[in-house]
Parts: C-alpha cells; sequence; structure tokens
C-alpha cells in the first residue's frame, strides 16, 4: 500500500502488526497491505505454499454460493458478515448482476474495510458496508444500516464466509450463529466457508495462525457440520471448496489447499 508512513493510526489502522482483512489481501494478490501483512503471509506459505491458491477456491466458492442464493434460492437480501477489502467478485456485485434489485450488507471489525467499501459503494444505494463486531451479533441486529436495508421479515442470506475460524472457542461461535439464524426466518440461508484441520499441514498452520495473527482455529469437518444444525443443508454438504458445486473440471486426487478450506449452505426450514 502506498504512504507507509501516513499517520494510519488516525484512521484506527496499526501498521506494527498483521491484520486479517489485510492479510488475506496479500493471498488475494491486492494492494491495500503493509510488510507486516507480507511477512506474516509469508510465514505460511512455508508450512502450506499453496495458501494463495486457498484464497481463491474461497473466493470462487463465494461467487457460485451468491449466485446459487440470488438465482434458484431465490434471495434478495444478503447480511455478508466479516466481508474483508473489496475485491473482484463481490456478493453485490454478484448478487446484483443476477438480481438488479438485490439488497447487500457487509459488516467487517477492520476500519481499513469501511474506508475502502465506502469508496467502491459511493453510488450503490442497495449496499451498505457498516464496521461492527460478529461477536456481537445482537447489535448488528439491530443496527440502523442492517435494518434500513435488510427486512428481517423475508428470507436473508447469512454469510459467514471465511470469519467464523477467526473467532475462539470461547468467543462462542456456535452462539454467533445460533443468534443470526433466530433472528431470521424460514427460508433463510447459512453460507459458510472455514479453515479445516484435514491434514498436518493444516495443523502446522494452525499454530502459525494463532502465534502470529492470533487467531485461526481450524476445526474438524464435523465441528463445522455442527454449525448447520437444525437447518437443510444442501447437497453435497460440508466438503472442501473446490467440491462444492464446481462449474470447472475438479482433480481427482485433492491436494492440501484444496482441503485447507471446508464449506457449504443450508436453508432454515
Ligand atoms: N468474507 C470474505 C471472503 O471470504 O472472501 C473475507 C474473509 S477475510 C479472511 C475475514 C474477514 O473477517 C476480515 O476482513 C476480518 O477483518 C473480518 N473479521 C475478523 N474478525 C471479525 C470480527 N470479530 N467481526 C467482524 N469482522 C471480523
Amino acid at each position: 500500500m502506498a504512504g507507509q508512513d501516513y499517520d494510519w493510526a488516525s484512521l484506527g489502522i496499526d501498521v506494527t502488526k498483521p491484520s486479517i482483512a489485510r492479510a488475506y489481501d496479500v493471498v488475494l494478490n491486492g494492494k491495500d497491505n503493509f510488510d507486516v501483512d507480507r511477512a506474516f503471509v509469508g510465514e505460511i506459505t512455508k508450512v502450506v505454499p499453496e495458501i494463495y491458491d486457498v484464497a481463491a477456491y474461497n473466493r470462487e466458492i463465494l461467487g457460485r454460493g451468491v449466485r446459487y442464493l440470488a438465482t434458484e434460492a431465490g434471495i434478495d437480501q444478503f447480511l455478508d458478515l466479516g466481508s474483508g477489502l473489496p475485491t473482484v467478485q463481490n456478493t453485490h456485485q454478484v448478487a446484483q448482476s443476477v438480481n438488479p434489485e438485490a439488497q447487500v450488507v457487509y459488516v467487517d471489525n477492520d476500519p481499513i474495510v469501511l474506508a475502502h467499501g465506502r469508496a467502491l459503494l459511493a453510488e450503490n444505494d442497495r449496499t451498505t458496508v457498516i464496521t461492527a463486531d460478529v461477536r456481537e451479533p445482537e447489535s448488528i441486529l439491530a443496527d440502523a444500516d442492517v435494518r434500513r436495508l435488510i427486512d428481517l421479515d423475508r428470507p436473508v442470506a447469512v454469510m459467514l464466509v471465511g470469519i467464523l475460524h477467526h473467532l475462539h472457542d470461547d468467543e462462542r461461535p456456535q452462539h454467533v450463529v445460533d443468534t443470526l439464524m433466530n433472528a431470521v426466518p424460514s427460508g433463510s440461508h447459512l453460507f459458510v466457508t472455514h479453515f479445516c484441520a484435514s491434514s498436518p499441514e493444516a495443523v502446522a498452520a494452525e499454530k502459525k495462525y494463532l502465534a502470529l495473527l492470533g487467531t485461526g482455529r481450524f476445526r474438524t469437518p464435523e465441528e463445522i457440520t455442527a454449525y448447520f444444525e437444525g437447518m437443510e443443508l444442501l447437497e453435497p454438504g460440508v466438503v472442501p471448496l473446490p467440491l462444492w458445486r464446481p462449474d470447472t473440471e475438479v482433480p481427482a486426487e485433492l491436494t492440501v489447499g484444496h482441503r485447507l478450506m471446508y464449506g457449504g449452505i443450508a436453508r432454515k426450514p
């Protein structure tokens, strides 16, 4: 990012520690990151050299999932939690390309997301970005911008894509899911992708994430599936990301990178 010497602290941006949003921007080949974020990613590539591909798989399933939700599931309201910095195939672009009436609220707790999101969304009155913490789902549901764009009496897509693994066990990720899903009506959908303890390399990566970034829980496929309890899990279930309704050929043998994250979508009955 240009201007490493700029007074970022005045915007609440700490350039002395890696941030989740900026480290993700590194692996998506973005420009909104600092030396400290690139150094962190450098450490992760030592245990999972495919980490850049993993980020691409996550963006690809996000696109496929939102397209499914906006078309076949007929959803026109999206609450995208832990949305990250604007990149390619953002939720509102995918959803509004299918249904120009679709409304999207992006939520992230990193101030850099708000700064960049506002610029991207300046002329889109059906989409907004707010700064809030997903660990406080009640205040997100009560937020004035959320209530303006999301009608909680009609089906909502609740997106927790690449974020629940940044909540420690004692931060009660299941409570976050339950609070959000209890607030939305039947026909709403939950969309989750998550780091998975699917290989020794994944377990080594978890150690690095926790030591250097402070978050990054790699949960088992069973633990990730449990987030969807009480809902109708759509085919093919909770699977390695490239296996969720692929639109390109899937390799016969999956690599560590293919299996590093699992994801799925379910419908609230
Ligand atoms: N959802 C996007 C995707 O999958 O492409 C971005 C995922 S990025 C890996 C995770 C995002 O979650 C980051 O932008 C980070 O700032 C945000 N995040 C982490 N913890 C959060 C929290 N407690 N509340 C809100 N956002 C959070």
